[in-house]
């Protein structure tokens, strides 16, 4: 399959890693909106929020605890972060991989639209 996400999480082309197990990758975003901008993925291809289900939601609760580690090396734990997964069409979802988007390191705007 010709995933971006699933080409990274393999190792086929580079990222910015910033954690992994045998569940989830993580890395930096190539266009950073905030100081600290990381995705939180799927070893295994997921395409959406849309596709979870009885047989891969462990996989969704193993990236929350990923995201619980690395927001602790990032250092944003206590000061807060936002985590954001874009879906479809009006969500402007670009990659069509689940990814959660850990965004952090200043004040975030208000409005979540
Ligand atoms: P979304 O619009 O929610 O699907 O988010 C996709 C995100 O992936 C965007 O923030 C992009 O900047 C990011 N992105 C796309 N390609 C790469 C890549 N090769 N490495 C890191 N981030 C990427």
């Amino acid at each position: 399959m010709d995933c971006i996400f699933c080409k990274i999480a393999n190792k086929e082309i580079p990222s910015q890693l910033v954690f992994e197990n045998e569940y989830v990758a993580a890395f930096r975003d190539l266009a950073p909106q905030a100081p600290v901008h990381i995705l939180a993925v799927p070893k295994v291809h997921i395409g959406s929020m849309n596709e979870i289900n009885e047989e891969n939601s462990h996989l969704v609760a193993e990236i929350f605890k990923a995201i619980n580690k690395i927001v602790e090396a990032e250092g944003i734990k206590d000061s807060g972060y936002r985590v954001i997964s874009n879906c479809g069409k009006d969500g402007c979802q670009s990659v069509q991989h689940l990814h959660f988007h850990i965004l952090g390191g200043k004040k975030l705007s208000e409005s979540l639209t």
